[in-house]
């Protein structure tokens, strides 16, 4: 069956989702990429889901793309004698080292690098940005704050600090154990928490090596300083637009989002949109216009992919989240000035540099003049240059014809790709025409009658070597 949408929808998995009857609901309402967060769960409970995901996908004959998501160093204040404590305006609150649990006066926080950047006049900024203590005075060990923002607070919740760079990498201890065993697992993209320099992705890709693909969540404004550096070392990008609305103005969130779906696409990253698209679907069937709104917006901004959190993974009615997202997509992608938006935006976003941009920009012109294409189909060793396909969003099918399980696997968060395995292809030059018509015909994507564009490398299988431009008529019998 040719897909529904070019936009993909990566669903993140939890308990409302987890069971094999509503993973494969999940997937025929349209999910492309399942996202394991690891900031929940069980090692025990992941792979049990990975092995029901892996086996749907085998029985239902589609490639389902799997995220592991690690927490990174996400800083939480300790426990409260009572569970909770009302913390109230102007009120004088002490964050300590302290081992003794929490009360009106105190909490602990156990992260030492905080203590050693924090400065009088900063300010933090507790349960998602609900709650504001400014500090008066601190040394390495405590801090004196005093509540700007009052609230109820309570035992674990989260702490932000907007603005300050804290001596800590993206990878964890936690995130360490979690990246083992994932990988082990076989998932097919990492994604990292926090990313706060250039320099975390490095740390990450030595850990992580060619064993999965990293996607970067840009969540804090460190990152959008250095954003063009972290694209082009991520493999993929995520605007996690939930902690990044605390870290920066929420306003701002809007225009960065805008930024940097075009700075991916400058650089050819795939980009997912995150949190709260569909968020009121957590309690009820049907979501608010300007959550569907949302949704329209990411796609009509050109992301690859738009994600869903709680929605799935918490929510009451994950599959009819899915389904929503679904009907935003088709909409939007239905709608002429779509494809008209991501035609004029394309030459602006372009930085032409090698063989495999030059020969993918030209693929999506010769689509445009010549008559009656039906597909570009992209042969593929390491991704590249479907990703490069991707980029110009042709109003075609790309498919992805890849002798690699674990690239055509990873082709769920790729605007427009699918993925198909064939080694043969790969082995001789003969079969790299009969082969793309095979597949695309065979798959509804092509029919007698109309042309498919092929790109390839020579020689055949060279990883990085887009050189080849063929274009194919299909005859009518
Ligand atoms: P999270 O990341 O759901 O893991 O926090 C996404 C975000 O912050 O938006
Ligand atoms: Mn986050």
């Amino acid at each position: 069956m040719p897909q529904k949408t070019r936009t993909k929808i990566l669903a993140t998995i939890g308990p409302s989702s987890s069971s094999r009857e509503q993973l494969s609901k999940l997937i025929d309402a349209g999910a492309d990429a399942f996202r394991f967060n690891f900031s929940h769960g069980t090692h025990a409970e992941h792979k049990e889901r990975y092995e029901i995901v892996r086996k749907l996908a085998k029985e239902k004959n589609v490639h389902i793309t799997i995220v592991a998501d690690l927490q990174g160093p996400k800083l939480r204040v300790g426990e409260f004698k009572d569970g909770k404590v009302l913390l109230k305006e102007g009120a004088r609150f002490v964050l300590d080292m302290e081992k003794s649990l929490g009360d009106e006066k105190r909490v602990t926080l156990p992260h030492k690098e905080i203590f050693q950047a924090l400065k009088p006049g900063d300010d933090l900024l507790l349960n998602d940005g609900n709650i504001v203590l400014h500090v008066d005075d601190c040394d390495a060990h405590h801090a004196d704050t005093t509540v700007v923002v009052g609230g109820y607070l309570s035992s674990h919740k989260g702490v932000n600090l907007p603005n300050i760079k804290l001596p800590i990498s993206a990878i964890t201890e936690k995130d360490e154990d979690d990246l083992k065993f994932a990988l082990k697992l076989g998932v097919d993209w990492i994604s990292l928490s926090f990313v706060q320099t250039a320099d975390d992705v490095r740390q990450a890709r030595k850990l992580i090596g060619d064993k999965a693909w990293i996607v970067s969540k840009l969540e804090k404004p460190s990152a959008i300083d250095q954003l063009e550096e972290i694209i082009q070392l991520s493999d993929a990008i995520m605007v996690a637009r939930g902690d990044l609305g605390v870290e920066c103005p929420i306003q701002t969130v809007p225009v960065l989002q805008k930024r940097i779906v075009s700075a991916c696409r400058k650089f050819a990253r795939p980009v997912i949109i995150a949190t709260q698209m569909l968020e009121s679907m957590i309690n009820a069937p049907t979501p608010t216009r300007a959550e569907v709104s949302d949704v329209a917006t990411a796609v009509y901004d050109g992301a690859d992919t738009v994600m869903l959190s709680a929605e799935t993974a918490a929510g009451k009615y994950p599959v009819e989240a899915v389904q929503m997202m679904n009907n935003i997509i088709m909409q939007v992608e239905a709608d002429p000035l779509f494809y008209n938006l991501m035609q004029s935006s394309r030459k602006q976003q372009h930085c032409c540099s090698g063989e495999a941009d030059a020969i993918t920009y030209a693929a999506s012109d010769v689509a445009c003049s010549l008559d009656k294409v039906a597909a570009i189909v992209t042969y593929t060793s390491s991704g590249l240059t479907t990703f490069l396909t991707a980029r110009e969003r042709p109003n075609l099918p790309i498919l992805a014809i890849t002798p690699s399980i674990d690239v055509a696997r990873k082709m769920g968060i790729v605007w427009g790709a699918k993925s198909f395995i064939n080694k043969d292809s790969f082995k001789s030059f003969d079969k790299v025409e009969d082969i793309a018509v095979k597949i695309a015909v065979e798959n509804g994507f092509a029919k007698p009658g109309e042309h498919i564009i092929i790109t390839a490398g020579f020689p055949l299988g060279k990883k990085g070597r887009t050189n080849m431009l063929h274009t194919v008529y299909i005859p009518e019998i």
